[in-house]
C-alpha cells in the first residue's frame, strides 16, 4: 500500500540540531506517521525548566510538554512519590478493589475546586478520556443527547473528543463523526474585530442564543462545553462576562455547563481553574496535562447530584486512576499548593506579556497578544490583519528560537499563535533569556519575509 499524501496539520516541523543521532530516521521508519511531531528534537533528559538534547544541549523549555509540566521537569517530590508507590502497589483497578491514593486525589481536587457545593470526582488517563466521561454523565444528568462546542476547540483524539474538536487538520478523514454535536464561534474578539469587549460579548451571546433558536432546540442540549481559555484554539481567553452569560443560558434552560481545564488548569493561569477569573462555577469540569506531574492521568469533576447520575458501570477504565499516577498527582498538588504556584504563574504572566506587548510594539506583524497568566500568547498576521495570518513566519520564529536554544510551540487553527507555557517553576533568569531569544528571533525571521 502506497503512503496517503496527507494535507499537513497543525504546525509543520521545526527541524532540530539532534539530526545525526538518527532517532528521527527510525521514528519515521517505524511510528505512524499520523502521530503528531513539532520538532527534530531527540531529548535524552530534562530538569526545571530546561530540556538536554543528545548532543548535551541545555534547552529552555516554553512548551512545558503541551502544558503538562508546570511544577517542572523531574520533581524530586514528584519522584520520590512515584518511586515509593511503585515499590507498594503499581496497579489493582478500582473496579475490583478500593485504594487510598485514587480517593485522596478525589478528596484533594473536591476540595480544591467545589463546584458550589458537595463535589465528586472520577479518574482517567487523558484529557479526551476526561471529556468523553464528562459528556457521558451530563448526558445521564439531563436524559438529553446533545453538546453544544466551539470553533477553534480541542478536546482530544478519541472520536467524540475529535468531533468536539473544531480545527479540520486533526480530524480529516476520521469520520463519521458523533452525532448530536453542535457549533458555535468561540468568543474570540481580535478575529471578530470588535474593539469594545462589552459590545463584543453582546454580541456573541446574541449569536449564542440565536444558535438556540436556529441551530439546536435549548432543551435537546444536555452541555455546553467550552474551554474557559483556548489552548491548541490559540490561546483566547473568553471575557469573563461571556463566562457568565454563558451560564446565565444553560441555567435557563436547564444544560449543563462544562469547563473543560485540560491544558488551563491547576495554576496555570494564575488560579487553580481559569473559570474563577470570571466567578463562573462549571456543573462539570475535566482536567488532565498538569495534575500528573509528568504521568498520565485526567479527572472528572463535578457536582454531587451531576456526578451521581452516572449508573454504576458506564465511567471509568481499567487504569483509570491508576496508583503510581495518583501518586504523583498527589505530591503535584501539594508542591503546586506550598510554592504557591499560581502566583507564580500570575507573576511569570505579566513579565511574559510586557515583554509580549514590547514585541508587538516593534513588529506590525503580531496583530494580537493575550493569555491569561502564565497561558500566554502571540497571534502572527500579515501587517496585524486578523484575516492574513503568517503561519510560516510562526514556524520561521520557533525555528529560530530553538537554534537559539529556545523552545515554543505553535498554536491557533491557522497555525500563526505562538505559545508562551513554561514550566511555572522557571527561574525569573531563564525566562528573559528565552523572551530574549524569541524577541530576536521575530526581528529577524519579520526580516525575511517576502516583501
Ligand atoms: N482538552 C483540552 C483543552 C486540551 O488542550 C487537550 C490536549 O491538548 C485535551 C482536551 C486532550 O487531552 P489529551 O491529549 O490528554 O487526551
Amino acid at each position: 500500500m502506497t503512503t496517503p499524501a496527507i494535507p499537513t496539520a497543525s504546525t509543520a516541523t521545526v527541524e532540530a540540531s539532534t539530526a545525526h543521532t538518527g532517532l528521527v530516521d527510525r521514528r519515521t521508519a517505524v511510528v505512524a506517521q499520523g502521530v503528531p511531531r513539532a520538532t527534530t528534537l531527540d531529548i535524552r533528559s530534562a530538569s526545571g525548566a530546561r530540556l538536554v538534547d543528545a548532543d548535551g544541549r541545555s534547552i529552555i523549555d516554553l512548551a512545558a510538554g503541551i502544558g503538562v509540566m508546570s511544577v517542572g521537569h523531574g520533581h524530586p517530590e514528584v519522584v520520590e512519590a512515584i518511586r515509593q508507590q511503585a515499590g507498594a502497589l503499581l496497579h489493582v483497578c478500582m473496579h475490583v478493589a478500593s485504594y487510598e491514593p485514587y480517593v485522596a486525589v478525589c478528596e484533594r481536587l473536591a476540595e480544591l475546586l467545589p463546584h458550589g457545593g458537595p463535589t465528586r470526582a472520577m479518574l482517567v488517563n487523558s484529557g479526551a478520556e476526561a471529556v468523553e466521561n464528562a459528556v457521558k454523565i451530563a448526558r445521564q444528568a439531563t436524559g438529553r443527547a446533545g453538546v453544544l462546542c466551539f470553533t477553534g476547540a480541542f478536546h482530544g483524539r478519541t472520536l467524540l473528543g475529535m468531533t468536539l474538536t473544531s480545527k479540520v487538520a486533526y480530524k480529516r478523514g476520521c469520520g463519521p463523526f458523533a452525532p448530536e454535536v453542535y457549533r458555535v464561534d468561540y468568543p474570540h474578539r481580535y478575529h471578530a474585530g470588535v474593539a469594545d469587549e462589552a459590545v463584543f460579548v453582546e454580541q456573541a451571546l446574541a449569536a449564542l442564543r440565536e444558535a438556540l433558536t436556529n441551530r439546536v432546540a435549548p432543551e435537546q442540549l444536555a452541555a455546553i462545553l467550552i474551554e474557559p481559555v483556548l489552548g491548541e484554539g490559540g490561546i483566547v481567553p473568553a471575557p469573563a462576562a461571556y463566562l457568565q452569560g454563558l451560564r446565565a443560558i444553560c441555567d435557563e434552560h436547564g444544560i449543563l455547563l462544562i469547563a473543560d481545564e485540560v491544558q488551563s488548569g491547576l495554576c496555570r493561569t494564575g488560579r487553580w481553574a481559569a473559570y474563577e477569573h470570571a466567578g463562573v462555577v462549571p456543573d462539570l469540569s475535566t482536567w488532565a496535562k498538569a495534575l500528573g506531574g509528568g504521568l498520565p492521568i485526567g479527572a472528572v469533576v463535578g457536582k454531587d447530584e451531576v456526578m451521581q447520575a452516572a449508573v454504576p458501570g458506564t465511567i471509568g477504565g481499567t487504569f483509570g486512576g491508576n496508583p503510581v499516577s495518583c501518586a504523583a498527582a498527589l505530591a503535584t498538588l501539594r508542591v503546586m499548593e506550598r510554592d504557591d504556584l499560581c502566583a507564580r504563574a500570575a507573576a511569570l504572566g505579566a513579565r511574559i506579556r510586557e515583554r509580549l506587548l514590547s514585541m508587538a510594539a516593534s513588529s506590525p506583524h503580531v496583530g494580537d497578544v493575550r493569555g491569561l497568566g502564565a497561558m500566554m500568547g502571540m497571534e502572527l498576521s500579515f501587517d496585524g490583519d486578523p484575516r492574513r495570518p503568517a503561519p510560516e513566519l510562526a514556524k520561521a520564529i520557533a525555528a529560530k528560537c530553538l537554534e537559539r536554544g529556545v523552545l515554543v510551540l505553535g498554536a491557533g487553527v491557522e497555525g500563526n499563535v505562538l505559545r508562551v507555557l513554561p514550566p511555572l517553576v522557571i527561574s525569573d533568569a531563564d525566562l528573559d533569556v528565552a523572551l530574549d531569544a524569541l524577541s530576536d528571533a521575530l526581528a529577524e525571521a519579520s526580516k525575511e519575509l517576502p516583501s
